[in-house]
């Protein structure tokens, strides 16, 4: 009997795996046009599906059933029994209940216009008198753009002064295994959870890490943990310093592909400051700048001649060029977008260097790292390009 289950399991498991590979070769020769259809298709679809799903699991809190099958709330049936992720079971009951209350988000989660983190975000704080007010605020945003725009509705009380808190860490040395105490509302949403929790629980989601530690240390592991002295700062910053924020965040993005952090971020900063300030420097610098005045004693013909015959773009181009481009990607996709990235931005030949392309600010652009790769496969072939791609 084991052993039948057994290979009605793997003759199951092949038959998929031979759906799979049937359905992968059938993708590999579909036109790029039918597969972006198809796509498109299927993500309409998906949205239904998952709107019938809130509504389901509303149907089943309704009833309680996950009572008799032994679950204590609809959390744990989500994430037990539906295989959820703890984060993914918080914003889908989150929604089946605020679509109860107000089908118009219903509505929208249909069109697209919202999706399930962003009404996550305005459940606790929507109401009959507001909720017209609040949908057309955040219709079509990301998470972070609606989080800016629905700030007014929850303003928080907070202290307004710079705070520097001594504070000692654990640090492990293996991956944390446990789950941090206050359960479903630390569910993983990155930057904005960090955020919640210094509010909501006022700078103590230290000590709830802390004493999970504490309680995982009492065993086997606390020599994996060692102890670390940290200070934590907070200062309220207002939009303008955000928006300088990520112009030096996208300017570094170059140099830290993998995202920087704002210890990382001050201390690069700071360094900068301190380097440009030093006295020893600054005799440098102006013996440097006495020498140039001297040696730029060239014609204007001369630089134009030396701009164009070096596939390196001086700086004042550059500069132009990004001022002139907004400082994000120029690129526009066949459907009329335009990318806008401020990532990895550089600067482009229109017409190839190689193929006669000068560097006057006519022939240059601004374009992410991930278009201008695009661009230059257009240009010199995929095959050509091809052997970057592996070592990307
Ligand atoms: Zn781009």
């Amino acid at each position: 009997m084991g052993n039948r289950a057994r290979t009605g399991h793997q003759d199951k498991s092949s038959d998929l795996h031979n759906k799979f590979s049937m359905l992968r070769a059938q993708l590999q020769i579909l036109s790029d046009s039918k597969l972006l259809s198809g796509i498109q298709a299927l993500n309409d679809r998906e949205r239904k599906i998952r709107l019938t799903v809130l509504f389901y699991l509303r149907e089943i809190d309704k009833r309680r059933l996950y009572l008799p099958l032994g679950y204590n709330s609809l959390f744990e049936f989500c994430t037990r029994h539906l295989g959820y992720s703890r984060s993914s079971a918080y914003r889908r009951i989150e929604a089946a209940r605020c679509i109860g209350r107000f089908p118009e988000a219903a509505v929208m989660l249909l069109t697209g216009e919202l999706n399930l983190s962003v009404l996550t975000l305005i459940s606790g704080i929507i109401t009959k008198d507001n909720i017209k007010d609040i949908l057309s605020q955040v219709s079509g945003k990301s998470y972070r753009d609606a989080e800016i725009a629905i700030a007014m509705y929850k303003p928080i009380e907070t202290k307004t002064w710079d705070r520097v808190k001594p504070v000692s860490v654990f640090e492990k040395k293996t991956a944390p295994d446990f789950e941090i105490a206050s359960g479903i509302q630390n569910f993983d949403n990155g930057l904005n959870v960090e955020t919640d929790s210094v509010t909501q629980s006022s700078g103590n989601s230290l000590i709830v890490e802390t004493n999970s530690v504490k309680d995982a240390g009492s065993g086997k592991k606390s020599a994996d943990v060692t102890l670390k002295q940290k200070f934590k700062l907070e200062f309220m910053v207002d939009p303008a310093f955000m928006k300088k924020l990520e112009k030096v965040k996208s300017r570094l993005s170059r140099k830290y592909p993998g995202g920087i952090n704002f210890e990382m971020l001050f201390n690069i900063i700071m360094e900068e400051y301190l380097e440009r300030h030093s006295p020893d420097n600054k005799i440098e610098r102006r013996k440097t700048r006495e020498s140039n005045k001297q040696s730029l004693k060239t014609t204007s013909q001369d630089k134009q001649n030396r701009i164009n015959n070096t596939r390196n773009i001086p700086a004042a181009i550059r500069d132009k060029v990004y001022k002139r481009d907004g400082g994000r990607c120029t690129f526009v996709g066949e459907n009329g977008k335009r990318c806008n990235s401020t990532w990895n931005l550089e600067i482009d030949h229109i017409v190839p260097f190689a193929r006669g392309g000068n560097n006057s600010p006519g022939n240059l652009r601004l374009l992410c790292a991930k278009h201008n790769f695009m661009e230059a496969a257009r240009t010199y072939g995929k095959d050509f390009m091809g052997k970057f791609i592996k070592k990307e």
